[in-house]
């Protein structure tokens, strides 16, 4: 089974110690783009990784892509930066997915199962504080313990 991420970057606990849901974010990664040889880049660059040439321009990425890679993060990560949610650390997918644009993004992968990830077809979800996204089977709204 794979549960939603446990720090939820759209979940953040209230002062009572609930969890309450930010408001849904609209919007996207963006990259940059070289003039010179059209290799894009996330996060944006001030120069070409691959050229080396200086005239980057930004570039929106596409929100949706296919996971490249992935693995199961089977314990809990070092805190800070990670906070164990109250009701238990819960395993959660990491994983690069590859964009139209040819770029590869590290995210955080909401799925049904792990088994159902690679060469999935995923949906940005997220973008802070991690890139996320999600598959087409994912149950976003079931983390215990999140309220509408
Ligand atoms: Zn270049």
């Amino acid at each position: 089974m794979c549960a939603p991420l446990p720090h939820d970057p759209n979940r953040r606990p209230s002062s009572s110690g609930s969890v309450v849901l930010r408001e849904p974010r609209a919007d996207v990664l963006v990259g940059s783009r070289c003039a010179a040889c059209d290799n894009v880049a996330f996060p944006q660059a001030t120069g070409c990784q691959r050229c080396g040439a200086r005239s980057m321009t930004t570039l929106p990425l596409s929100t949706s892509g296919r996971v490249w890679g992935h693995t199961v993060q089977r314990f809990a990560p070092k805190s800070p930066p990670y906070v164990v949610p109250e009701s238990g650390f819960v395993p959660f997918a990491v994983g690069y997915v590859e964009l139209p644009e040819g770029v590869k993004i590290e995210a955080v992968l909401d799925c049904a199962t792990f088994e159902e990830l690679a060469g999935a077809e995923v949906t940005l979800v997220a973008t802070s504080p991690v890139p996320r996204f999600a598959t087409a089977t994912a149950d976003a709204g079931a983390a215990p313990g999140a309220t509408a």
